[in-house]
C-alpha cells in the first residue's frame, strides 16, 4: 500500500471517529433532555400530592367551621324557644329547624371524621413520597452528572481528532487533500477497497485496467463509476 493511500485511510478513519463522536454527542444531549424531563415530572408529581393534601385540609377546616355555625344556629333557636314569647306556629318551626340542623350536623361530623382520617393517611403517604422523591432526584442527578462527564470526554476527543486531522492534512499534498475533501462531501467513505473486482464503495464492477492501475504504484486511482479513491487491501 502506498504512503498516500495509508495517509488517506488514516484521514478517513479520523473522519469516521469524528462522525461517531458527533452522533454520540447528539445521543447524549437527547438523553440529557430526557432525564431533565424526568426530574421535572418527579417534582411535579410530588407537588401535586402536596397540593391535594392542602386542599383536603382546607375542606376539612371549612367543614368544621360549618358544623360550628350550625351548632350556633341551634343554640340561637333553642334560646328563642326557651325565652321568647312566640306563637305556636313559630315554636313548631323552630323545633323542626333544630331537628333538621342536628341531623345535618351529625352527617357532617361523620364526613369531617372521615376527612381527618384521610388527611392522616395522606400525610404519611406524602412523607414517604418525599423520601422517595429525594432518592429519585439523587439518582437522576447521578445519571445527569455521568452524561455530562461523557459529553465532556466526547467533546475532548472531538477536539483531539480535529487536531489530528489538521496535522495530517498539513502532511498531505494539497491535491490529495482537496480531492479527499470534495469526495468526503458526497461519501462518508471516500477511500474504497477493491473487493474481488468491484469497488467496495458503489459495489459496481471495475474495469481490468482500473484494477491493474490500482495494483501498480502509479499514483491515485479513482473508481470509474463513483470516483472514490481505490486501493488494494
Ligand atoms: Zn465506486
Amino acid at each position: 500500500m502506498s504512503h498516500e493511500i495509508a495517509q488517506l485511510l488514516e484521514f478517513q478513519s479520523i473522519d469516521h471517529r469524528l462522525t461517531e463522536a458527533s452522533e454520540r454527542i447528539k445521543r447524549l444531549q437527547r438523553d440529557r433532555v430526557r432525564y431533565e424531563d424526568k426530574v421535572v415530572e418527579s417534582k411535579q408529581s410530588f407537588a401535586k400530592k402536596k397540593e391535594d393534601l392542602t386542599h383536603l385540609e382546607h375542606d376539612s377546616l371549612m367543614k368544621n367551621l360549618e358544623v360550628d355555625e350550625l351548632d350556633a344556629n341551634i343554640r340561637k333557636y333553642q334560646h328563642r324557644l326557651d325565652t321568647g314569647i312566640i306563637s305556636f306556629k313559630e315554636m313548631e318551626d323552630l323545633r323542626a329547624k333544630i331537628i333538621s340542623e342536628r341531623k345535618r350536623i351529625s352527617e357532617m361530623e361523620d364526613e369531617a371524621l372521615q376527612m381527618m382520617d384521610t388527611i392522616v393517611q395522606d400525610k404519611e403517604a406524602l412523607a414517604a413520597a418525599e423520601t422517595a422523591l429525594e432518592q429519585r432526584l439523587a439518582e437522576l442527578q447521578d445519571t445527569l452528572n455521568e452524561i455530562d462527564d461523557q459529553l465532556r470526554q466526547t467533546a475532548d476527543s472531538i477536539s483531539e481528532l480535529r487536531d489530528q486531522r489538521a496535522a495530517l492534512s498539513d502532511l498531505m499534498s494539497e491535491f490529495l487533500h482537496s480531492q479527499y475533501e470534495s469526495l468526503h462531501k458526497k461519501f462518508s467513505d471516500p477511500i474504497a477497497a477493491i473487493s474481488h473486482t468491484t469497488c467496495s464503495g458503489c459495489k459496481l464492477k471495475l474495469s481490468g485496467s482500473t484494477i491493474e492501475r490500482a495494483r501498480g504504484s502509479l499514483g491515485i486511482v479513482a473508481c470509474e463509476h463513483c470516483s472514490r479513491i481505490l486501493y488494494i487491501e
